[in-house]
């Protein structure tokens, strides 16, 4: 079936389009005929505008979770001023645009950083619909976004990936990747193996670069500025830190590589590390020309999520 004529150049893009209705039911899937008949940009359009307010939802995470905050509780405020932003005021970039990316209390100017969080979710959303179609597996692709943006943008403020993101988003991939490909007609055990060993292959991926890396560094006696700690010495077999402590590297990107292997499998977690390698390049690159200060440590986690997303968007990567 399809749906939307796209033209030829678009349809190889499109990928399988809106192949949730199957293929010899006309278009009509019981009471989703309707639905089956809208064209493509609605979908495209309706994920853009639900992946603006996911976005908004996301500053929130970004700016609560590292906290210990509550994520719902109370309604968002002016960190400068501290009046509650009014629903009205509280539009996807809308608000922003209105007010003039100030505050309507106090007058002080909002970060960019907020629109543009909700610019990139909503576009992301809309890229993946348009990529894959309404299929169950895209609905977990745009979940799988969202948690990297956050877990990008945290790592970048703060240094951390939360286990939230990165426990939990394994736990629920683990869960939901093999009923998303269940519901496509794929088997559910061998989805949900394929889902299990990419986490182990790339938790374990990236575990083995950070332990290889601390060892080489203990052998040679290289010192990093909090690791070790101060007056202390290398870690050593019978200690903990031995295994889970890495200059450079922390036990956050393993965990955050060991969910992405649970979305993508091994391959496309294997995929997102290279890529994440030459990301990480870049973002460095770019970021000390920006800043003119080199060799300053950032968390790497930006540079996992660009790989993660390039292995989703890029043709012929999964
Ligand atoms: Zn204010």
């Amino acid at each position: 079936m399809q749906a939307v004529d796209l033209p030829p150049p678009l349809r190889q893009f499109a990928g399988p389009g809106l192949a949730f209705i199957p293929a010899n039911s006309g278009g009509t899937l019981g009471g989703m005929g309707e639905v089956a008949a809208l064209p493509t940009i609605f979908f495209v359009v309706s994920a853009l505008v639900f992946g603006l307010v996911v976005g908004s939802f996301l500053n929130v995470v970004i700016h609560r979770l590292p906290r210990g905050e509550s994520l719902v509780r109370p309604r968002s405020r002016c960190p400068h001023c501290s009046q509650a932003v009014s629903i009205l005021d509280n539009i996807p970039v809308v608000s922003y645009l209105r007010l003039g990316g100030r505050c309507r209390h106090c007058r002080t100017r909002i970060s960019l950083r907020y629109p543009a969080i909700e610019i990139l979710t909503g576009l992301l959303w809309a890229g993946l619909v348009f990529r894959f179609g309404v299929h169950p597996m895209t609905f977990v692709w745009m979940l799988f976004s969202a948690a990297l943006v956050a877990a990008a943008v945290i790592d970048f403020d703060h240094r951390i990936i939360p286990d939230e993101i990165s426990i939990g988003g394994l736990v629920v991939a683990v869960m939901l990747v093999p009923v998303a490909h269940a519901l496509d007609g794929s088997p559910f055990t061998a989805a949900f193996m394929r889902s299990l060993i990419g986490a182990l292959v790339g938790g374990g991926l990236l575990w083995s670069v950070a332990f290889v890396h601390a060892r080489v560094c203990a052998a040679l006696g290289r010192h990093f500025d909090h690791w070790p700690g101060e007056g202390e010495s290398f870690p050593t077999v019978g200690q903990l830190d031995y295994w889970t402590w890495f200059p450079g590297l922390g036990l956050g990107d393993v965990k955050l590589l060991a969910m992405i292997g649970a979305v993508q499998g091994a391959l496309g977690a294997l995929a997102t590390l290279v890529l994440a390698s030459v990301a990480g390049l870049a973002l460095g690159i770019a970021w000390a020309m920006t800043t003119r200060r080199w060799g300053v440590p950032f968390g790497f986690a930006p540079a996992i999520a660009a790989g993660a997303l390039l292995v989703v968007f890029l043709p012929g990567a999964l």
